[in-house]
């Protein structure tokens, strides 16, 4: 089977791409979870699924009764593991070329990378990155929101694809514009390659 496409899925708080805060997301966004659990989980193919890769901080972060993530291959990276597989559902993998050689032949669809800040950017920096789902969020008050983590995301180096090739990206079957939750409005994004 040849290499699967390679997602990066974040949220991000627009200009500075900022994604968190204290080793926790900064905001609780409902509808964009559920967006994050159903792009993740869906597959067209009924037989495979798909691998979600994470660094040890992000998996820490995770309630233990949420984790693993359901339905999905979690892949977790930490530089003191050695390559293992726990069970059919959670690998080990000590660096991001091991991550992706482990999950050959486990019938995966789709790689999502689903963060933190450390594991995006070394993704984004190897170039095995195909494409970037993109929350854009906007604060809509005027209290700026503290962060201590941010998405090295140069917008330069990459397409931001139509509304319709997200949609058949997703798999979802529509997609709202400013959405509104709290005190943030949010848009999601595809970007592709350069
Ligand atoms: P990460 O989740 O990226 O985990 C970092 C750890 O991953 C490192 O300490 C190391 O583990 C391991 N690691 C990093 N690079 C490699 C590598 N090349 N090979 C093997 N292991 C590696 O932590 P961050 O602190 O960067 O990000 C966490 C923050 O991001 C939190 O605030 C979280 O809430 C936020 N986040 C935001 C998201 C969003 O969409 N807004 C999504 C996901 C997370 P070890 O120390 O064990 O060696």
């Amino acid at each position: 089977m040849s290499q699967p496409v390679v997602t990066i899925i974040v949220a991000a708080l627009k200009p500075l791409y900022g994604i968190g805060y204290k080793g926790s997301l900064p905001w609780r966004l409902r509808k964009e979870m559920a967006y994050f659990r159903r792009v993740t989980t869906r597959t067209v193919d009924p037989s495979l699924r798909n691998a979600v890769i994470m660094g040890r901080k992000t998996w820490e972060s995770i309630p233990s009764k949420f984790r693993p993530l359901p339905n999905r291959l979690n892949v977790i990276l930490s530089r003191s593991f050695e390559n293992k597989i726990i069970d059919d559902d959670v690998l080990h993998a000590k660096s991001v070329q091991d991550s992706l050689r482990l999950i050959k032949d486990k019938n995966i669809e789709r790689v999502y990378v689903i963060g933190g800040a450390e594991i995006y950017n070394e993704f984004i920096k190897s170039g095995l990155v195909d494409n970037v789902l993109l929350t854009e969020i906007e604060n809509t008050e005027e209290e700026q929101l503290e962060m201590d983590t941010f998405l090295k995301f140069d917008a330069d180096q990459w397409i931001k694809s139509s509304k319709s090739d997200l949609i058949e990206f997703t798999g979802e079957e529509a997609i709202d514009d400013d959405i509104q939750e709290n005190k943030f409005s949010y848009n999601y994004t595809l970007w592709s390659k350069q």
